[in-house]
This record gives structure tokens, C-alpha cells and sequence, in this order.
């Protein structure tokens, strides 16, 4: 029922060469101030990929000169916005033209299916950087009527130098969602990727220097968390951070801004989404979609909808269905043609997800499907359904973060409301139903930053998206995500001749 375990022992060589393993630094590829490497991992074998420039303290301190130098001295923040749309449009082009080898590269370093990489990551990229490409030269403020004989206007100005910190499971989308619209603002970045998956930034970094964009304006730092990350968290001349990661460590990070120099901070963190199946819908639509709502990307997505209620009278028929789909979910080298689900991103997340498979059992859900790692090498995970699960259950209560399917059963909607509601996060809701009143009133009353009805995980850049409670603060994409990076000014002169 499953790829044989052979599939996955002999890994297919990726059609892509790793030609960018430094730190990007004012326009240049350099090595780190104390000279250190450090390994990024194959999380199909456990092997070594490339040894990548490790930064440190010094090398934040590098990196925060030369986006301070760009963002004081310019050109980017003073050229013309249509100049920096047009910048940013050439490097779509780019990114269309090398897509295939962006594509390659997060696979080989991420482990995700090297068709979902090709169709969804680099697509998705694109579209955002477009998108904010478009905004570029829209971006403006307001003539304000206030009281007194004064002319008004806000002007929507660049913030400065923005530090942002990104995860592992989508290394190039997360790259997109920040450098985008920091850029399109008129913003200098210094941009820590994880050190799980350095490499496509790198390229994506290259292409961008390619299609124009000034030397230090987007600088491209590797390393680990506490080195890095912290370093710029709290740094003096950043003046903006973007976060996006574990609630654990969005906690840390808040602290440092608060402590250096109250810079703003957006926070997009991690998530336990109830996925709601009411007794009129689409049951087949609703197993797929719930299916790929929580495999997809090996179950590697904040909002993955990891808590299925389904409603009693449709349960057992869900279940009969998630099961099987599960059973046929191909698993196998992420580079292979079909392959659906790839290995989980190291053995740190493996480990973690075989425990809360254990957890599960222990705790009395019933194993419908999966249970146990695929293969015998690398961090793939079979596909793991549980039902009747209950809420107080450390597989209901906490983040996975993997291929592991909870399904609990509900009677009426307002129960079902409450132990939706009854969780410290709040990124995202799924709700299947064919009634418009539900799907109104279930919209409303759920406490999360986006509510898919009868789909899940549409994520267009014009389409906002952040958390409720402990999933984070703010919002990314579309139109509310240039707020992240503009100061409004407001600009009050006195009128002469009030009468005109
Ligand atoms: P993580 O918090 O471990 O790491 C995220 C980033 O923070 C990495 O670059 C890491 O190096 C850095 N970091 C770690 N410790 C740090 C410190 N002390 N100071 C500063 N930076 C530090 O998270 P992860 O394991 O890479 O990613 C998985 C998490 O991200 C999940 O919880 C997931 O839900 C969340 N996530 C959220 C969204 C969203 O939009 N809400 C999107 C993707 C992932």
C-alpha cells in the first residue's frame, strides 16, 4: 500500500548544482568574520548538501551597516517608486526563467516533492513579488480635513533598515512574504534565512542583485538562531523586525526588540487549526481537502488544519474515507515523478512526531493509518490518521508540526464552537458545509486569522494572512501587509487664506 521502502534508500541525484553558500553582504558573496561553516543536511539521508558561511555577532553588525548605508545614502528609498516596481518586475522575470533550478534547490534542501516546489513554492513567490512589484508606486497617503486653518497630508514613508527571520518549511515563500513588500515600501533589509535551508535564498538574492536591485539593500545572512537571530533581534539600528517561526521563539524575540530599542515587531507563528466537517457537506470534498489540509508539505504548515471535527452523523464515513486516502498517499524521494510526501525537514522534527504518534496511542485515539517512520533511512514518516480523539489529548493541545491526522467527533455547532475556540492559537479555520447561514455565523465566531469555507490553504499573495492570540501580531500579504513597513507621517502647514 505504500512506496517500497527501497524507494527512498537510494536517493536521486537533484538536476541542480549549489553554486551560493556565502553571506550576501552589500552586493557581495563573503565569508563570515571568524571564517566558521556549518553543515546543511539532506533530509532525504542525513547527509551533507554544502558546508554554508555561519555568521555571527560581527557579521549582523556587517550586514545592519551596509542596509543602513543603502537606506541613508540611497538611491532605494528616494528613487522613483516606478523604479523599484520595475526592478522588482525584472527579477520575476528572472525568477520565472531559473524556476526550475529554485525549485530544485528547495527540494534538495527542504525535502518537500520537487512537484509541489515547481507548481506551488516558486509559483506563489512569483505571484508576491509581483504583486508587490504592482504596489511599488501606489503607495501613498492622505490629504487630512482637520479642524483649523492648517493644509494636512500623511506621507507613507519607508521605515529603515527591517530585520527578518525566517523558517524552514517554506524557505523561498516565507523569502517572498518578506522581502517583498519591505522592498516594494522602499525598506533596506537584513534577512536571517534558517539555518535548516540556506540555499535557495541565496539564488533568489543573486537574481535579485542581477535584475538591478542597489548593493545593501537586501542583505542575506546564515546561522543559527541564537547567534544571528538574537543579534539582530536586538539590535540598535534595525528598526523594524518580521518574525516568523515557533511561538517559543516569537516570545524571545519580542523581549529582545523590547529591550534594545522598542522596535515594531510582526509575529507569525505557529498554529493548531480546527478543521470543522458539519453533517450537510460534501463529505468526499471534505475528506480530500481535510487529507491535503494536513499532509501537505509533509503536515510541515503553520496553519495545517491538525484538528478534524467531524459531525457524528458523518463521522464514521470520514473516517472510513481519511483513512484510505491516507493508506494511497504516495510517499517516496521527493525528486521521484508522483511522490506526494517527502521526508520531514531533520531528525530533531522526526523524533519529535514519532513521540506524539506514541503520545497518541498511549493516550487511547485509534491508530486508523501510518504509526511508524517509512524506509530506513532519512526522516520520512508514513502518513498517520487518529480518531476518536479527544480534546485534552497532547495530539489535540499541541503543534506537531507533521503527516499525523487528528479526527475528533462533535454533535452540535456550538460545542463544536467552544472546544474550537479552546486554544491558545488562532491562525486558521477550515469549515465544510453546503448552508450559507453556518458558514456566516461559524465564519464569524471563529477566533482565527483566516477561515477557509469548502477549501483550505489558498494563499494568493493579495489575500491577508497572520494570527489570532499566540499565533502571532499583524498581518502579511495583501494590501495590509505594506503596513508592516511604512511610518505614516503626518505633515501640518498653515493655510494663509483659510477662505480658499
Ligand atoms: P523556529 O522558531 O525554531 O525558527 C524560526 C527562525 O527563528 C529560524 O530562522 C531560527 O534560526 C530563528 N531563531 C531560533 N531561535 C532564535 C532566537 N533565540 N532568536 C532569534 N531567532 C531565533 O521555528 P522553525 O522550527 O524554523 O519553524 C517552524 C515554526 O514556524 C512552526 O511553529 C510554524 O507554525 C511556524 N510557522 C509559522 C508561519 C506563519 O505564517 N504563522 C509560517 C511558517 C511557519
Amino acid at each position: 500500500r505504500y512506496f517500497t521502502a527501497a524507494a527512498v534508500d537510494e536517493a536521486i541525484t537533484p538536476p541542480v548544482r549549489i553554486n551560493y553558500t556565502k553571506l550576501l553582504i552589500n552586493g557581495q558573496f563573503i565569508d563570515s568574520a571568524s571564517g566558521k561553516t556549518f553543515p546543511t543536511l539532506d533530509p532525504r539521508t542525513g547527509e551533507v548538501i554544502a558546508n554554508v558561511a555561519e555568521a555571527e555577532a560581527e557579521d549582523v553588525n556587517r550586514a545592519v551597516s551596509a542596509a543602513r548605508k543603502a537606506f541613508d545614502e540611497g538611491p532605494w528609498p528616494k528613487m522613483s517608486a516606478h523604479d523599484r516596481s520595475k526592478i522588482l518586475l525584472k527579477f520575476v522575470d528572472l525568477l520565472e526563467k531559473h524556476s526550475e533550478e529554485l525549485a530544485a534547490l528547495e527540494t534538495w534542501d527542504n525535502g518537500k516533492p520537487f512537484e509541489r516546489s515547481v507548481n506551488d513554492d516558486i509559483p506563489l513567490m512569483i505571484r508576491c513579488f509581483r504583486y508587490y512589484a504592482g504596489w511599488a508606486d501606489k503607495i501613498h497617503g492622505l490629504t487630512v480635513p482637520a479642524d483649523g486653518p492648517h493644509q494636512v497630508q500623511t506621507l507613507h514613508e519607508p521605515i529603515g533598515v527591517v530585520g527578518q527571520i525566517i523558517p524552514w518549511n517554506f524557505p523561498l515563500l516565507m523569502f517572498a512574504w518578506k522581502v517583498a513588500p519591505a522592498l516594494a515600501c522602499g525598506n533596506t533589509v537584513v534577512l536571517k534565512t534558517s539555518e535548516q535551508t540556506p540555499l535557495s535564498a541565496l539564488l533568489a538574492s543573486k537574481l535579485l542583485h542581477e535584475a538591478g536591485l542597489p548593493p545593501g539593500v537586501l542583505n542575506v545572512i546564515l546561522g543559527y538562531g541564537p547567534t544571528v537571530g538574537a543579534p539582530i533581534a536586538s539590535h540598535m539600528n534595525v528598526e523594524k523586525l518580521a518574525f516568523t517561526g515557533s511561538t517559543d521563539t516569537g516570545k524571545i524575540v519580542l523581549e529582545l526588540a523590547a529591550k534594545s530599542n522598542l522596535k515594531s515587531v510582526t509575529l507569525e507563528l505557529g498554529g493548531k487549526s480546527p478543521l470543522i466537517v458539519c453533517e450537510d457537506a460534501d463529505v468526499d470534498k471534505a475528506v480530500e481537502t481535510a487529507h491535503s489540509a494536513l499532509f501537505y508539505n509533509q503536515g510541515q504548515c503553520c496553519s495545517a488544519g491538525s484538528r478534524t471535527f467531524v459531525h457524528e452523523r458523518v463521522y464514521s464515513e470520514f473516517v472510513e474515507k481519511a483513512r484510505e486516502l491516507a493508506l494511497k498517499r504516495v510517499v517516496g524521494d521527493p525528486f521521484k515523478k508522483g511522490v506526494q510526501q517527502g521526508p520531514q525537514i531533520d531528525s530533531e522534527q522526526f523524533e519529535k512526531i514519532l513521540k506524539y504518534i506514541n503520545f497518541g496511542i498511549k493516550s487511547g485515539a485509534t491508530l486508523e493509518a501510518g504509526g511508524e517512520r517509512f524506509g530506513s533511512k532519512g526522516y520520512y514518516v508514513q502518513p498517520t490518521v487518529f480518531s476518536s480523539v479527544e480534546d485534552d489529548m497532547p495530539i489535540a493541545r499541541d503543534e506537531i508540526f507533521g503527516p499525523v491526522q487528528s479526527i475528533s467527533k462533535f454533535r452540535d455547532l456550538n460545542e463544536v464552537i467552544g472546544r474550537a475556540n479552546a486554544t491558545y492559537f488562532g491562525l486558521a479555520a477550515g469549515v465544510f458545509t453546503k448552508d450559507l447561514d453556518n458558514a456566516n455565523m461559524l465564519s464569524r465566531a471563529l477566533r482565527v486569522g483566516t477561515v477557509w469555507v469548502n477549501c483550505y490553504n489558498v494563499f494568493d499573495a493579495s489575500i491577508p494572512f497572520g494570527g489570532y492570540k499566540m499565533s502571532g501580531n499583524g498581518r502579511e500579504k495583501g494590501i495590509y501587509g505594506l503596513g508592516n513597513y511604512l511610518q505614516v507621517k503626518s505633515v501640518v502647514t498653515p493655510l494663509k487664506n483659510p477662505a480658499w
